[in-house]
């Protein structure tokens, strides 16, 4: 039976480090047989200029009829003067709320070959390899109310909400748990319950979850500490699990600590395995057009998607295999290069990996 992929190259770099995907997943398909095909979409800036929006009604209906979604980067400075409604990133919360969207999985990963890249020293971080699960549908972001109104004397006075169901912690809370199944067993759960009532919900939902899980470790950390830690001594964490906000700034911290945003895919999944694969950076505005962006966090997100949505983990292995290879080879984009490198462009590091596979 085959298999659709929506490919949503968004703005700035999305196009080009899309296509070098978009090149290696037809091999992949080629090679193990998948019977994937292939549809692309309008999202973000792109989307606005060519229909007026961010998310087009054709854009969502084809994203819904999809097995899995694959998308580049939204978002520059062309459309940053655009009211918030109907700002590029809207696209991208549009699509993330209406598919319900709400387990995002977001490895950090230090390839051996990238251990000088990072800016801690290598005892501490090579052989790193943690996964962050932020949950993405709700907290702060998404509650309401929200907004900016008027006191009594006119002073401004800007609020946001930050609301949790249970409901909510649970099925976040599932999605870790079996995913550190599947890992090393230890699951670290991060809130600040010792100031915000929905954490004080978050961390008794996470020690009710645990007992169907015997065989996970359940920690539970506050957030200011986890972030020290991640710094500090970062191979002591297998999965964490958190909530919206703060998975959002720890995700980005773990991100450094393995040298390059270019080389971190994302994944965020509903409770039907449908998926968005997403590099966990965004579209690069300043270096957009040059041919010089790293596609291997997009490359990377295609053997997510092939893994967790589309039931094809030999073939995720095989890129997985095939990027490890040119990072061997020496192969480096500007943002991991290094001294013994050789610098490449976007498409010359795609054609590698296409090589290696
Ligand atoms: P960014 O991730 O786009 O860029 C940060 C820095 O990392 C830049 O110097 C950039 O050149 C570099 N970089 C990012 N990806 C790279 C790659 N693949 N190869 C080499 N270098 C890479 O973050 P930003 O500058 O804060 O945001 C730029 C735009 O992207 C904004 O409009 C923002 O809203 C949007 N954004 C979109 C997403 C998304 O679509 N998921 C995420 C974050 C930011």
């Amino acid at each position: 039976m085959s298999k659709s992929v929506l490919l949503l190259p968004g703005d700035g770099i999305g196009p080009e480090i899309v296509a070098e995907a978009e090149k290696v997943l037809h091999k992949v398909n080629e090679q193990f047989d998948l019977g994937l095909v292939f549809d692309s979409a309008h999202v973000g800036g792109a989307a606005i200029d060519a229909t007026g929006v961010p998310l087009p009604d054709d854009t969502l209906d084809k994203a819904r009829k999809a097995d899995a979604i694959l998308l580049g980067a939204v978002g520059g400075p062309k459309w940053d003067g655009l009211e918030m409604a109907i700002r590029p990133e809207k696209g991208l919360l549009g699509l993330r709320s209406n598919l319900e969207l709400f387990g995002n999985l977001r490895p950090a990963i230090l390839y051996p070959q990238l251990a000088s890249a990072s800016s801690l020293k290598p005892e501490v971080v090579s052989g790193l390899d943690i996964l962050i699960v932020r949950e993405l549908t709700g907290g702060i972001y998404f509650g309401q109310p929200r907004g900016v109104r008027e006191l009594e004397g006119g002073e401004r006075q800007g609020y946001n909400t930050y609301v949790y169901s249970e409901s909510e912690i649970r099925r976040i809370g599932r999605v870790a748990f079996e995913a550190a199944q599947q890992r090393n067993k230890k699951l670290c759960s991060v809130d600040k319950a010792n100031v915000l009532e929905v954490t004080v919900l978050w961390r008794e939902i996470m020690e009710e979850l645990s007992k169907d899980y015997p065989d996970v470790e359940l920690s539970h950390m506050y957030v200011d500490n986890a972030a020290m830690q991640l710094v500090r001594a970062p191979k002591q964490f297998d999965v964490i699990v958190t909530g919206n906000m703060f998975g959002d700034i720890l995700s980005d911290e773990a991100a450094m600590l393995t040298g390059s945003i270019g080389m971190l895919p994302s994944a965020s999944l509903n409770s039907d395995k449908q998926g968005m694969y997403e590099p966990c950076h965004g579209s690069a505005p300043d270096i957009a057009g040059q041919g010089i962006a790293n596609p291997l966090a997009t490359i990377l997100s295609a053997a997510m998607m092939l893994r967790y949505s589309l039931q094809a983990e030999d073939a995720a292995q095989a890129i997985e295999a095939a990027v490890s290879k040119v990072l061997d080879q020496g192969l480096r984009t500007a943002d991991i290069m290094s001294d013994d490198g050789r610098k490449v462009t976007t498409r010359e590091m795609g054609e590698a990996v296409l090589a290696a596979l």
